[in-house]
């Protein structure tokens, strides 16, 4: 059961958009970030602006989507949503911009993946609200300009480190999301639950929370499937019985880590003794991309006491070795 994939079918696309909040007041945690941008979007909104720019960075499933999509809706403007690797040429991103109403958004996810000659295209778009294009080919080839509505670029990414320095500067906001605490999830696992009409203890949506790795999309996926287990196994209600009986079922990790999480602590301590061990070694011996490391695990792993961060590199901590079962004074050389 790989919750954490993208890869959704259709009716879990259906679920998801159901269970997305539309509104500030319905979005759970990240209280900095709301805070600034709904004093953002009413200024813009006074001044009949479009909003700055936005860069909203952090790892997958802590609502990036989600809040841009807020952001269209409070700004009450339209919202076109794209996503790096889909923008390949720069006459898709011309025919995107040039049909964007004034004030509109133009979401685009996974933004790091953009093509460089689309990225440098961006740029005066996002500048000037202005776009070269070329027009006809050979000799009669020229270039004119085209004037586009004001409008906000809300660029998403789990890679900000991937981004170039001019596209970072472009971005009048910058936001980074992080993890969720176990009380905010617990209220998103209610909320959600009211949603699709479940009766859920507050226990039972603690236990969800807690196994859910900080993240609503996670939050969102185990409520699903543990819903299925209190419908087929139970009488529809969701108690803490059913949900550490379909938790079981599942084989969810107890603190939630993921494949790759456990994969990483386990190579720390069989291969390196427990660390202190450079984030290019372990990437090297997870065959995982340092960054992509940096940015999407190791926070996560950090945040919840597994993994510290020493001048000497990352080393696990006596919690990682409880968690998996293992000793830690296994080597004797670490015992004497
Ligand atoms: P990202 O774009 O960062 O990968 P999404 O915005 O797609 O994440 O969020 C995944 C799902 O998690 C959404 O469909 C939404 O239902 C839920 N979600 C995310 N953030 C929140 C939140 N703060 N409160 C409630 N639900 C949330």
């Amino acid at each position: 059961l790989d919750i954490r994939s993208h890869n959704f079918s259709e009716k879990e696309t259906e679920f998801d958009s159901k269970l997305r909040p539309l509104e500030f007041s319905d979005f759970r945690g990240q209280k900095k970030i709301v805070e600034n941008l709904s004093i953002f979007v009413t200024a813009a909104k006074m001044r009949e602006e479009a909003l700055d720019h936005v860069l909203l960075h952090g790892p997958p499933g802590l609502g990036k989507t989600t809040l841009s999509n807020i952001l269209a809706n409070e700004l009450q403007v339209g919202l076109k949503v794209t996503s790096g690797p889909v923008l390949d040429k720069p006459g898709d991103l011309a025919g995107l911009l040039t049909n964007l109403e004034v004030n509109d958004v133009l979401f685009i996810d996974e933004i790091h993946r953009l093509s460089p000659i689309v990225e440098e295209y961006l740029y005066s778009a996002m500048e000037d609200f202005k776009i070269d294009i070329m027009i006809d080919k050979g000799p009669a080839a020229r270039s004119i300009q085209l004037e586009l509505n004001p409008f906000t670029l809300i660029g998403a990414t789990t890679r900000s480190g991937l981004l170039t320095s001019p596209l970072r500067a472009r971005f009048g906001i910058n936001c980074h999301l992080e993890y969720y605490d176990l009380p905010v999830l617990t209220k998103i696992v209610e909320r959600s639950a009211g949603i699709l009409n479940v009766e859920i203890t507050h226990e039972a949506a603690g236990e969800i929370a807690s196994r859910s790795r900080g993240t609503p999309r996670i939050v969102n996926a185990l409520l699903r499937r543990v819903r299925d287990f209190a419908q087929v196994k139970g009488n529809g209600a969701i108690d803490i019985e059913i949900t550490k009986f379909s938790l079981e079922a599942l084989n969810i990790d107890k603190h939630g880590l993921d494949e790759m999480d456990n994969r990483i602590l386990n190579t720390i301590i069989d291969k390196f003794n427990g660390g202190p061990v450079g984030i290019s070694t372990i990437a090297t011996a997870v065959s995982e991309d340092s960054g992509t490391i940096e940015e999407v695990y190791e926070p996560f792993l950090i945040k919840e006491g597994f993994i510290k961060r020493t001048p000497r590199g990352r080393e696990v901590t006596p919690l990682a070795y409880s968690h998996l079962g293992k000793d830690r004074f296994k080597d004797p050389e670490t015992l004497f």
